[in-house]
């Protein structure tokens, strides 16, 4: 059967679900995820999402924000983010987003490179508590549907203009699915490198597909390395320890417990010293203390990392945390302006998966989540304002082409770590070298 929507979102992250609650009730959408509904890296956010807290903070949250890009940002895309900034959490607010309080009002947290708290949060699971109760909304919707173990594999394109995507279930069954929209949201390529926070099946399909049909594609060697994940000699997604952690006063320490850094540096920087001082002590690992911490502090404001260190047999409240740096975040992605849309026709992306230079060469911390909800509902905004069918759809698709899945897989990745390099080589940029699985 031929499945069509008006809109159709690849991805269940934040930018997924956001785009899909800012479109109109009168157009049929469709929400296709690679596997579960809960896996993506909006899930596994933990240390918060900035906002603009009141007027006076805004050339700060700016400058804080070119600074770690080292201003190779985009200024308008930094200026709708910040401006959009407390819309969007007032709207989180509203779809039942609980941010920490006490007496009435919100808490701030802070983290590396910020030079003020500016950031909400819930624990330290604020990317479960927003992307759960955007899901809830989003399943009351009787206009969604939300199909999961769907993978988008290819583009249904012509002409510089989207039709859809051709998707393939988890029994190998491939289908098209026409739209007359369609918008990426497939988050990071964490999925490509061997030592990663990002869960595995975050290949960069989406950019993939955009190199194969020509769809401009923008930074994608900057690649974020976070300095602080869990050290462990087991393979599988690496555990992120928030940088919040440090923002709250953690400790790095080098092989003799002595500090060594400025723990709030921005991460490219602090990256690059911790790899330099393990280099130095021919070591796999540098130590993050909390001990100087009251214990309750630590079980109550981080229970998440309490907890998950535990089961590697490590309790923080009196131990300190083997860390390591590891990739972590996509700066670069598609080529998108101001309303999230790409090069292509009826194509737009959003969240990670887009680059709209926000970050310029290096992410402020928990900028990611904001970017991510206030340019997706920039493209649900500008597909309803300029909503119209397209004329010509081109009909056939030989979905035989699509059986060498494997082949395919190994082709998109190796496409991907190709133009990286390229990239990385025709601007001679100076990037920290990470290892490739
Ligand atoms: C451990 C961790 C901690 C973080 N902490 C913070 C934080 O505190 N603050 C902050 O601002 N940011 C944080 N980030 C970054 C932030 O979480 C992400 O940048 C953001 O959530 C990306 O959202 P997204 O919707 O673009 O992608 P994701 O949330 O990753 O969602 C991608 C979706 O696309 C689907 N998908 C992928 N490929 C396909 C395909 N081919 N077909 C169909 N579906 C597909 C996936 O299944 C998934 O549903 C963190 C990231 C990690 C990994």
């Amino acid at each position: 059967m031929l499945e069509s929507a008006d809109v159709v979102i690849i991805g269940t992250g934040v930018a997924g679900l956001y785009c899909a609650l800012n479109l109109p009730e009168d157009k049929r959408i469709i929400i296709i995820t690679k596997s579960s509904l809960e896996k993506s890296d909006s899930y596994l956010a933990q240390g918060g999402i900035c906002v603009l807290k009141d007027e006076q903070d805004y050339d700060s949250f700016f400058q804080d924000t070119l600074r770690a890009g080292h201003y190779e940002n985009n200024m308008d895309s930094v200026q709708q983010m910040i401006r959009k900034s407390p819309e969007v959490i007032h709207d989180l607010i509203r779809h039942g987003v609980e941010f920490e309080q006490r007496d009435g009002k919100v808490l701030y947290t802070k983290e590396g490179a910020h030079s003020t708290e500016r950031i909400l949060y819930h624990k330290d699971i604020t990317g479960q508590e927003i992307t759960k109760k955007l899901l809830e909304q989003v399943k009351k919707k009787r206009n969604v549907v939300l199909m999961e173990y769907t993978q988008m594999i290819d583009l249904i394109c012509y002409k510089n203009c989207c039709f859809g995507v051709i998707t393939r279930s988890k029994d190998g069954v491939v289908k098209r699915l026409d739209a007359t929209y369609t918008v990426l949201a497939t988050g990071g390529i964490g999925g490509l490198y061997e030592d990663s926070t990002n869960y595995s099946h975050l290949t960069g399909d989406s950019l993939a597909l955009a190199i194969k049909h020509d769809v401009a594609i923008k930074n994608i060697d900057y690649i974020q390395i976070h300095p602080t994940t869990l050290y462990s000699v087991k393979p599988g997604r690496r555990f992120l320890i928030s940088e919040s952690v440090r923002g709250e006063g953690a400790y790095l320490l080098n092989e003799k417990r002595q500090r060594f850094v400025d723990e709030l540096l921005p991460r490219d920087v602090l990256t690059r010293k911790i790899y330099q001082q393990m280099q130095y002590e021919h070591s796999q690992h540098v130590w993050l203390s909390l001990v100087h911490f009251e214990s309750n502090r630590i079980i109550n404001r981080f229970p998440n990392i309490y907890k998950r260190c535990l089961e590697d047999g490590i309790d923080i409240t009196k131990e300190c945390i083997p860390v390591t740096p590891a990739q972590h975040y996509f700066m670069g992605g598609i080529e998108v302006n101001l309303q999230s849309k790409t090069s292509m026709e009826h194509l737009y992306a959003v969240g990670e998966t887009s680059c709209n230079g926000v970050h310029g060469a290096n992410r402020l911390a928990s900028n990611s989540l904001l970017e991510s909800l206030v340019f997706a509902k920039e493209a649900a905004l500008h597909i309803t304002n300029t909503f119209h069918k397209t004329n010509h759809i081109p009909m056939n698709v030989a979905l035989a082409d699509y059986e060498n899945f494997e082949c395919m897989q190994r082709n998109n990745k190796e496409l991907i770590l190709r133009e990286i390099e390229r990239m990385k080589q025709s601007e001679q940029r100076n990037n920290i070298k990470i290892k490739c699985g």
